[in-house]
């Protein structure tokens, strides 16, 4: 599934193609990929409307149109893609997964990939849709790419009985970070994934909030992880996966002290980690 790093890397890479690109036409293939409004309206939103920016909330998307206060959002969910293709793009191979196609003024198409179906797309045009939209927008937590620290982390973690882990993945808390590098950062932080969420002490805290950035940015710097599919705008791979320390590495020797990587379930997600690193 695409977490913060893969998200931004796609905004990143569409930023540089798409600004000042009209959208002549939309075509919906799969009705049910929109959120809002109406596939019908949805068309008729975004038709004639330029890309102005491209911005990021959490693992949404958000695409600022020419009009004012109007949007396009998108979120990936589990096998999300957003491609820029050119026209004579060959939709043999993948075409049955296409579920949302924008023809672009410069004659290329901007196409939404999605195998899992979970993905969505949504045009608002205010403050008040977007709320009425998506709902749990409005309660996404701290952006964990801006600066953080110990204090602020150790007063969203107080008195929470949850382990660490599945704080990592609340995006009430922080939004953004998903099961691969909820691992990797509880490993680069030294905690074991199972300790309770309001036991981290001050400097776990304090490093935490040096870990979380840090985890995130090698990660987007490395093209992302393309461990289920994951590709950039442009269809490249990422290669965070190969540098992993813990996430898909169950049974092989810890990057740092070379005892097997374990994994474990918890709340129905895969969890690795060190033992001997993690305490
Ligand atoms: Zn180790």
């Amino acid at each position: 599934m695409p977490e913060l790093p893969e998200v931004e890397i796609v905004r990143r890479s569409l930023l540089k193609e798409l600004v000042g690109k009209k959208i002549l036409s939309v075509e919906v293939f799969r009705e049910l990929s929109i959120g809002y409004p109406t596939p019908e309206r949805f068309r008729k939103e975004l038709k004639g409307q330029t890309f102005r920016d491209i911005s990021r909330r959490g693992k949404y998307l958000l695409f600022h149109l020419k009009e004012r206060n109007k949007f396009l959002i998108v979120h990936l969910r589990m096998s999300g893609r957003l491609l820029l293709v050119d026209k004579k793009h060959d939709f043999d191979k993948r075409s049955k997964f296409v579920r949302v196609n924008f023809m672009l003024n410069s004659g290329e198409q901007l196409i939404f990939e999605d195998m899992r179906v979970f993905g969505r797309l949504w045009a608002v045009s205010s403050k008040i849709t977007l709320a009425e939209a998506i709902p749990s927008f409005a309660s996404l937590g701290i952006e964990p790419l801006n600066e953080l620290n110990g204090k602020q982390l150790q007063t969203l973690f107080h008195k929470k009985r949850q382990s660490i882990k599945t704080a990592l993945l609340d995006q009430r808390l922080l939004t953004g970070i998903g099961n691969i590098y909820a691992d990797e950062i509880l490993f680069q932080a030294g905690i074991h994934p199972l300790t309770p969420a309001g036991k981290i002490n001050k400097k776990q805290a304090k490093n935490l909030a040096k870990v979380i950035p840090n985890t995130l940015n090698k990660a987007i710097k490395l093209g992302g992880s393309s461990i289920k599919d994951f590709v950039d705008a442009k269809g490249v791979n990422g290669n965070y996966q190969h540098s992993a320390f813990v996430y898909g590495r169950t049974g092989r020797k810890c990057r740092l002290c070379k005892s097997p990587i374990e994994r474990i379930k918890l709340a129905g997600r895969s969890t690795h980690f060190c033992l001997i690193c993690q305490k």
